[in-house]
């Protein structure tokens, strides 16, 4: 594909392709791709190249952000929670969300398709089907766009906005060693995080990547296998059994600890025995950290939001089972930017209007 995004290769692959793409001017590809990565800046002319070198340089290699469509925030104690919403380059569009986590410090939830084919029943994305797979650029430009054009102080980034992360395993891959590369972005693996429903195949490729400090969590929602199968269709194809068998494989490192986030769902998912079941899921999972997530209700609710101290009752069903917990509180709920709720069901209808370019 030319010109090629820059912002979808590490320093080292844009220094590779330049040697074998361009008859002069390589010399300075390292310092091009940290200009783009670091100051969203592509311009071959500062580096002292003639006006054949820069036109070559132009002619191989891009540098365009989406545009930007909308930004939405929502203020909490600790900060504003805010999605943006990105139109890639053949019309489609893209969320994602810049959430704070406190004393300054914002993690940016990013997407990695456009749409999902995995249908859980509680998430708006889930109800536009698939539309495509992002592209590594795409998925970096998202980073790129709230760092350089909204001045947001990204320090997180992790994979729960639109999309299966795992169902488009090789561009995640990819944007990961992006995000990672130490000579350009140098986001450390601790400070990434992959979320999936349970792609069992996807988490087994993960595990051959060698990312030793990266961060995985499940959505797990429900421990008894007919309720997530209603939940979360993909439970139909990989049962609670299989997925627990994989992530009990799953150790990247000795002091891993694996998120399992759970949404609450008041009078589905939310009882003493739903509780129970959680911990005997994870009990052969090693250390695990459970996020619980409250129901965020869309545009066709499945439920209503659980009450405070419903969410309360059910940690402590949890924490006597034995199980770390952590609250997620309810962020962005008022624009649309909190879990579940990213994506627009009539996109796939209005793609119809759309010219096609590869994914
Ligand atoms: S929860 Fe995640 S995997 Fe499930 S439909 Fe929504 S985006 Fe897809």
């Amino acid at each position: 594909m030319f010109p090629e995004p820059i912002h979808g290769l590490t320093n080292a692959e844009l220094a590779a392709r330049a040697r074998e793409l361009l008859p002069r001017g390589h010399g300075v590809a390292r310092r091009i791709h940290r200009g783009v990565m670091l100051e969203g800046r592509f311009d071959p002319e500062s580096w002292g190249l003639g006006p054949k070198s820069c036109s070559e340089w132009r002619s191989r290699f891009s540098f365009a952000l989406p545009e930007l469509v909308t930004v939405k925030s929502d203020e909490n104690e600790q900060g504003a929670t805010t999605k943006m919403v990105l139109r890639l380059q053949d019309g489609l569009e893209v969320e994602s969300v810049c959430i704070p986590m406190g004393r300054g410090r914002y993690t940016l939830c990013v997407s990695s398709q456009v749409g999902c084919k995995m249908g859980c029943t509680f998430c708006e994305t889930g109800r536009m089907g698939l539309l495509r797979h992002l592209r590594t650029d795409e998925i970096v430009a998202q980073l790129l766009v709230a760092r350089h054009r909204l001045g947001w102080p990204i320090r997180n980034v992790v994979f729960m906005g639109m999309g299966e992360a795992l169902d488009n395993a090789d561009n995640v891959f990819h944007a990961l060693r992006v995000l990672n590369d130490e000579a350009g972005l140098a986001i450390g693996q601790e400070r990434l995080t992959v979320c999936t429903v349970g792609h069992v195949e996807g988490i087994r490729m993960l595990e051959q990547q060698g990312l030793k400090r990266l961060n995985l969590s499940v959505s797990l929602n429900a421990a008894r296998d007919s309720l997530r199968s209603e939940l979360m269709p993909i439970n139909r194809r990989t049962d609670l059994t299989e997925l627990q068998n994989t992530l009990a494989g799953y150790r990247p490192r000795r002091n891993f600890v694996l998120g399992v986030n759970y949404c609450l769902l008041p009078g589905i998912n939310d009882t003493q025995s739903d509780a129970r079941a959680i911990a005997a899921f994870c009990e052969p999972l090693g250390r695990v950290l459970l996020n619980l997530i409250p129901y965020n209700p869309g545009s066709q609710p499945l439920t209503r939001a659980p009450e405070e101290p419903e969410v309360e009752r059910f940690i402590g069903w949890l924490r006597d089972e034995g199980l770390p917990v952590r609250e997620r509180k309810a962020k962005g709920r008022t624009v649309m930017a909190a879990c579940g709720q990213l994506g627009n069901p009539s996109a796939r209808r209005a793609r119809k209007a759309l010219p096609t370019l590869s994914a």
